[in-house]
């Protein structure tokens, strides 16, 4: 992609705004420019919803192994370039290049694969209605389906919402973040190398006012939506104007639950995982660490003795634990919640810092932070921080620690770490959150559905019964016999 502005992606070719207007990206490890972005406007969001439209009444009808099979060779495509592709995503987003190939390349490859290989299995039921006659159904696809994506994984949202919507039929158009717009363009050159016909998959480009013309375009039919809670509700409220079906994928303030009988070595991994990878910037982070009284001492001790050997540096040295926040202003709003746990009384044990790398004067980056002595009611115990922030809160019993877990508008994701699987089984269930991690956290194979409850979503992802939201029903009655005349 070695081209100084990044164009739009509209019916199978690069195409620059009709307006001419770009906005600039930056690059998080140092702040430096990276390249011009085509910015999309009202027409060419209009153009892509019409080649959308052509483009998916024909695919609509090609057979789904067909459908899997363009799929699965954008799979072998991605697979080709996947340290290329991850360089680009650290470069678009910070994160260090030690994550990007797994955690987003490869996740993305796996949603190919998966959606690739179920596409063929879209299916109705069939009801025997006695007599002779019947009723089945038919999965058929929305539409035209328009994907709006966050800057954390971008990459991943991209593929999670356009492999599930291509394989149910429909077209896609794909806003990503104006703060990661590289990784989708690299999705739309693979899907077209793959042979996916011209118009499927499009990318606009820009910030909410193109996002928001695509929430209430009577043209789009799904809109699938991956961000923050407060966006999201503004999104479903310009989606209710046509009635579109929608997928939420929101934010969250999950709980990680450690009780007294924890390996406490894996425990103490998996709260560093589920607060610090991605520095920190990852929705179903287990952002409040509920510890048994009898181990917090403990617990503590290793927690910060292997945080504080984590290496915050350059982005794309292999050797780089943590790498650049996502932009200064995120940062900036990321140390203010250090200073006000502080302010309200929490205990900083470890981090919290900001923190100089040479050469990336103009990134920012921190040292991980960790809070003791947390209290429920503080804001950074309530609050979606989405950086590298831990609070750590103490428990004395099951029954008040699920009723403190639980006690928050948000539902995405929860973990707990016990060696009685008893127990584990019983607070799962008692748990408000629509994935539950029991000794481990943040894991999300393709197949196993991933979705918030309560204010963190509508919908799941990632897994078969994702179809359903890209599908919908249509039942067809069949009489055999004479139509039974009330008159
Ligand atoms: P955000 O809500 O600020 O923006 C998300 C997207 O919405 C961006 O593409 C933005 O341009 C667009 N947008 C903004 N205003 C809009 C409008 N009025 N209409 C339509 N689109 C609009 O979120 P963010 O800061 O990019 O991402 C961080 C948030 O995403 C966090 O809350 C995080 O938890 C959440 N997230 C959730 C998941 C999940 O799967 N549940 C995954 C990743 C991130």
């Amino acid at each position: 992609m070695a081209i100084s502005t990044l164009p739009l992606f509209i019916g199978g070719k690069a195409v620059f705004s009709s307006s001419g207007e770009t906005f600039t990206n930056y690059r998080p490890m140092d702040g430096a420019v990276d390249r011009e972005i085509s910015l999309a406007g009202p027409d060419d969001v209009e153009l892509a919803i019409s080649v959308a439209q052509n483009a998916q009444e024909e695919w609509a009808t090609v057979p789904g192994i067909e459908r899997g099979r363009i799929l699965l060779a954008a799979a072998r495509i991605m697979r080709d370039r996947r340290q290329e592709i991850a360089e680009i995503e650290t470069l678009d987003t910070g994160k260090p290049i030690s994550e990007t190939p797994y955690a987003d390349v490869d996740s993305a490859i796996d949603a190919l694969e998966f959606f690739g290989g179920i596409a063929m299995d879209m299916k109705g039921d069939f009801h025997d209605l006695g007599n002779g006659s019947m009723a089945y159904s038919i999965r058929e696809p929305l539409g035209v389906c328009a994907g709006i994506g966050a800057w954390n994984y971008p990459l991943q949202i991209a593929t999670w919402k356009s492999a599930p919507a291509l394989a149910a039929g429909n077209a896609m158009i794909f806003k990503p973040s104006e703060l990661t717009p590289l990784n989708a363009y690299t999705l739309a050159e693979i899907y077209r190398e793959a042979g996916l016909p011209d118009g499927l998959f499009n990318v606009v480009q820009g910030m909410g006012q193109v996002g928001a013309i695509l929430a209430s375009h009577p043209g789009i039919d799904k809109l699938t939506f991956t961000g923050s809670v407060p966006t999201g509700k503004r999104v479903l409220e310009a989606a209710a104007s046509t009635v579109k079906h929608t997928t939420m994928e929101l934010g969250g303030k999950s709980p990680l639950i450690i009780f007294e009988d924890a390996d406490l070595d894996n425990a103490v991994a998996a709260a560093m995982n589920a607060n610090f990878y991605s520095q920190g910037e990852v929705c179903s982070n287990g952002t409040r660490v509920f510890v048994h009284a009898s181990i917090r001492d403990m617990f503590l001790e290793k927690l910060v003795e292997r945080t504080e050997k984590m290496v915050i540096g350059d982005p794309m040295a292999e050797e780089t634990h943590v790498g650049a926040l996502i932009s200064e202003d995120h940062g900036e709003k990321v140390l203010s919640y250090v200073e006000l746990g502080v302010q309200q009384g929490a205990t900083l044990i470890t981090g919290g810092e900001r923190v100089e790398v040479p050469d990336m004067e103009g990134g920012f980056y921190m040292s991980p932070a960790v809070f003791a002595g947390c209290e429920d009611h503080m804001r950074i115990c309530q609050e979606e921080i989405f950086g590298p922030v831990m609070s750590v809160l103490t428990f004395q019993d099951e029954k008040e620690v699920i009723k403190r877990a639980n006690n928050t508008e948000f539902g995405l994701a929860a973990g707990l770490f016990t060696k009685d699987l008893a127990r584990a089984h019983r607070v799962v269930r008692k748990l408000q959150a629509g994935s539950c991690w029991v000794n481990n956290y943040n894991l999300t194979p393709a197949g196993v559905p991933f979705g918030g409850s309560k204010q963190s979503g509508i919908g799941r992802e990632n897994c078969a019964r994702t179809l359903d939201h890209f599908s919908e029903i249509k039942s067809v009655y069949v009489e055999l016999g004479d139509v039974e005349s009330s008159y």
